[in-house]
């Protein structure tokens, strides 16, 4: 299972220096228990460059960077969850396209302030990651860095000519869809952050999140979420539009409304909202609508389907219609519980700090 967590537990464990195995010991030594599981995966890590074919398929390519103190903070993200994490947040936005994520090549830049155990342990979690998905690792670069660690993944994957989804066909009237719930990451970074405050306050004090395991585990662990692509794929449907939502469920919106040039209408009651986020919201004094709207981080899928299709999407489990396109001219609206009219923001959940 996962690691509790445990505040500043990287300095507890044992300590084998990069430089003792360097470069090419450190690439063998955390790469020798990846095996290749796909096909298209011809030659991993080993050579120049990796070799894949993808046969009659398109290729699908997604990349993102990930830096210490920017996007992670090691206080309270252990090192296997940050390997997990940085992996599948690249496969769902192969997920995204409709796609399947299938190789990826993860490239590092690493100070001298990490043992071999840390980038172990962060590969630990890229593999379950990479098993868990079905993904192969075929390779990667590794340099020194003079400022913590960085780590960037890109991902390969496939998608069937004429089914690949972008983020410009919605039609107007389209119903729109999300997956699960919203909010829960956004909450679980507000709540290691003041967590993290009180630690430094009294070291003493380990964190209770007890009753908060969900928010943590959207924060610390999110999943993406093939399964909802496995079963449009079993009812034979083709999201008109789709993408995941990294930022927040307003500015995704807003995204799709804007390259398909629509407008849309989403409805408060029928955003999903898992009721941890909702406790927590409350404790925070935040208003939970905005909580979902701009919290980041979910990584569920949002997607349009044509109107035809109310009975099919107003059943199917994990999924919620929430609202639906309208002409661009209309804007971009919530429309709240008591009927009114509010325009969409693209807030982003960095702002959301007070
Ligand atoms: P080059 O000098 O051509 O960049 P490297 O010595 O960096 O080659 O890499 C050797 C092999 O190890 C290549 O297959 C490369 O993709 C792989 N590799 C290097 N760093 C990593 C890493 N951090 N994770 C996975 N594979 C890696
Ligand atoms: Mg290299």
């Amino acid at each position: 299972m996962w690691l509790g967590i445990n505040f500043f537990s990287m300095e507890k464990q044992q300590r084998t220096e990069i430089s003792s195995l360097g470069e090419f010991g450190l690439i063998k030594h955390l790469t020798e228990h990846f095996e290749l599981k796909n096909p298209s995966s011809i030659k991993g890590v080993g050579d120049d460059a990796a070799i894949l074919d993808y046969k009659d398929k398109q290729t699908l390519v997604t990349t993102d960077l990930l830096l210490e103190g920017i996007h992670f903070d090691l206080t309270y993200v252990p090192l296997m969850h940050l390997g997990y994490k940085s992996a599948i947040v690249n496969f769902s936005d192969i997920y995204a396209m409709n796609g399947m994520p299938k190789q990826i090549t993860v490239s590092l830049g690493v100070s001298k302030r990490f043992s071999v155990e840390d980038i172990e342990t962060l590969y630990a979690g890229i593999k379950l990651a990479c098993d868990r998905y079905g993904v192969d690792l075929v390779g990667g670069d590794t340099s020194a860095s003079m400022t913590g660690l960085t780590i960037s993944i890109t991902c390969l994957g496939e998608g069937e000519k004429g089914k690949i989804v972008c983020r410009d066909g919605a039609k107007n009237t389209d119903l729109i869809c999300v997956s699960g719930d919203l909010g829960a990451a956004y909450m679980g970074l507000l709540l290691l952050e003041r967590e993290k405050k009180v630690f430094a306050s009294d070291n003493a004090i380990q964190p209770d999140f007890a009753g908060k395991e969900y928010i943590i585990e959207r924060q610390l662990k999110p999943e993406s979420r093939k399964e909802i692509i496995e079963s449009l794929e079993r009812i034979k449907v083709v999201p008109t539009s789709m993408m995941d939502i990294s930022d927040g469920l307003s500015s995704e919106l807003l995204h799709i409304c804007k390259q398909s040039k629509l407008g849309c209408r989403v409805y408060e009651d029928r955003i999903p909202i898992d009721y941890q986020t909702a406790l927590m919201a409350e404790e925070f004094n935040m208003n939970l609508t905005t909580v979902a709207l701009n919290g980041g981080e979910d990584y569920e899928l949002l997607f349009t389907v044509p109107l035809e299709m109310n009975d099919v999407f107003q059943n199917l489990p994990g999924i919620k219609v929430i609202g639906h396109t309208t002409d661009e001219s209309l804007g971009c609206c919530l429309i709240t519980r008591d009927g009114q009219e509010i325009s969409l923001k693209a807030q982003g959940w960095n702002s959301l700090e007070k």
